[in-house]
């Protein structure tokens, strides 16, 4: 439900202000956006919109008219690009009195966590005032700002309204929870059944992965929790239990699919006509339903007219003696790139610790710019948009998940950071892996070196994950000469 124009705005201008208009109208930050399609564009409810073209905002720079973020336009005296409605000649915002609830927060925003489980109040600290703020009066503008978003109006407009509430954003030093937002507008169970996937979580799969019997040296890297945890950022995951098997279930913005088999002791093919049962309950006859990352094992155990099988990327399995070695005119061009690196500055390697954070998340823009400025196709630039929140996620509570990193430094810093975990008790697979692009080798030194560490820790083989389809990744991953690839299998069902 909108609210009638009258309380909406009238509730609204009573946000108190932090910043003084006269500090806000010397500083460059706000209204400017460094790409066209930053996710922190502001949000204009579709009575903003209204409020926003009737003072001269064209309505084509709104998307939807019931509601979205606003297009940007070019700076016309500088780079980057500004909200239309923000006057460059002046620095002053053209419809400042009517301005949307979102940058009336600002320097304030509503953000869910890395997790995406919790509504967070957090100030930016790109904001230069309340950088400078003493703690206490951020906390107390913190307090005041949290009672009046509980004001059932702006409640109502928030519900109406979800996107109001952002992505998790580093920048972002987080305030407080807001519980009565994550009830509103957290995602609901379609089933009693269903149990959000959380970090407690970890020890009852582990033992359905036991009991499922699915560990051993072929191991695909989905059979693990931290492989899956790490996008529960992006998309709510669930699990439920039901004859002692556990069913792992995501929940995709066109419906439910299981993103592994259903693990249990009993007989494969009925878990998995009881899993498309389930699937078919919630989504109808839709073709999202669907099992990912069936092992080529328990293909032979489904094989029927009903089910078709479709290959995903394999895993890459490699030798870890072989790649610490790195002998042999084999990996003459890897052998030559990490003696390079090593040669032209001074490299050095760390546990990953939580005060790296920052200097990690820096680097992991760094490098995503890089990416996209290469030779990446639109599916590659997407992945590096949703991987930006798994990383997140995985900085902040990589322990718990189960995850370990290093950080590796050059001339003193951080240049390149790696996560991974034990998959089995031989095979460390390696989740994640960012390295500065612009330092040539340092790529190829970061994993010969998670391959000593690995193998001085007992491991025999590193899976380094598919290669998501992408061409530069699959030829750089075959440029190592894998052992085996370890195919998977996305199954659908034939609905009678
Ligand atoms: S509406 Fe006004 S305050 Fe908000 S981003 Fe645009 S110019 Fe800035």
């Amino acid at each position: 439900m909108d609210l009638s124009p009258v309380d909406s705005k009238q509730t609204i201008k009573v946000l108190p202000q932090l910043v003084p208009d006269s500090a806000c109208f010397r500083c460059d930050v706000c209204c400017r956006f460094p790409e066209a399609d930053s996710f922190l564009r502001p949000y204009f409810t579709h009575l903003e919109i209204s409020d926003a073209v009737a003072h001269g905002v064209p309505e084509s720079f709104f998307p939807n008219r019931s509601g979205s973020q606003v297009d940007l336009v070019e700076n016309p005296i500088g780079e980057g690009y500004l909200c239309p409605a923000f006057d460059p000649k002046s620095g002053l915002c053209g419809i400042y009195e009517d301005r949307p609830l979102d940058c009336r927060l600002y320097p304030l925003a509503l953000m869910w966590d890395a997790a995406g489980r919790e509504v967070q109040l957090g100030w930016d600290s790109k904001c230069p005032f309340v950088r400078d703020a003493p703690s206490s009066a951020i906390r107390e503008y913190g307090d005041r700002v949290a009672t009046f978003l509980a004001d059932e109006a702006i409640v109502e407009a928030i519900a109406a309204h979800p996107r109001l509430v952002g992505r998790f954003q580093q920048d972002v030093v987080v305030l407080k929870a807001l519980p009565h937002l994550t009830v509103l507008l957290g995602p609901k169970p379609v089933d009693p059944q269903l149990r959000p996937l959380a970090l407690q979580d970890a020890a009852r799969f582990a033992k359905a992965l036991e009991c499922a019997q699915v560990i051993g040296p072929d191991t695909p890297a989905a059979f693990a929790f931290p492989y899956h945890y790490v996008w529960t950022s992006l998309l709510p995951y669930w699990w439920m239990e039901s004859d002692h098997t556990l069913f792992l279930i995501a929940e995709s913005p066109d419906g439910w699919f299981m993103p592994l088999p259903p693990l249990g002791a009993g007989p494969l093919d009925q878990a998995v006509e009881r899993a498309f049962g389930l699937m078919q309950s919630w989504n109808g006859p839709s073709p999202v339903s669907r099992i990912e990352n069936v092992m080529e094992s328990q293909r032979q155990l489904l094989e029927c007219d009903r089910i078709q099988f479709r290959r995903k990327a394999g895993d890459y399995l490699y030798p870890v003696g072989a790649l610490v070695a790195l002998a042999g005119d084999h990996y003459k061009s890897q052998r030559a790139l990490c003696n390079r690196v090593a040669r032209e500055g001074v490299i050095t390697s760390e546990p990953y610790r939580a005060d790296h954070q920052a200097g990690c998340a820096l680097l992991y823009r760094r490098w995503a710019e890089q990416k996209r400025r290469g030779t990446l196709d639109q599916m590659g630039k997407l992945l590096l948009e949703d991987a930006e929140m798994a990383h997140a996620l995985v900085f902040q509570e990589h322990e718990r998940i189960g995850l370990s990193g290093t950080i590796v430094r050059v001339n003193g810093d951080i240049a390149a950071y790696t996560f991974g975990y034990w998959l089995t008790p031989q095979t460390w697979c390696v989740l994640l892996e960012v390295a500065d692009r612009s330092i040539s080798g340092l790529a190829q030194w970061v994993f010969r070196d998670t391959c000593r560490t690995a193998m001085a820790q007992g491991a025999v083989s590193i899976n380094a994950m598919d290669d998501a389809d992408l061409p530069g990744l699959r030829a750089a991953k075959s440029a190592y000469h894998p052992t085996a690839l370890l195919d998977t299998w996305t199954i659908t069902r034939t609905t009678t």
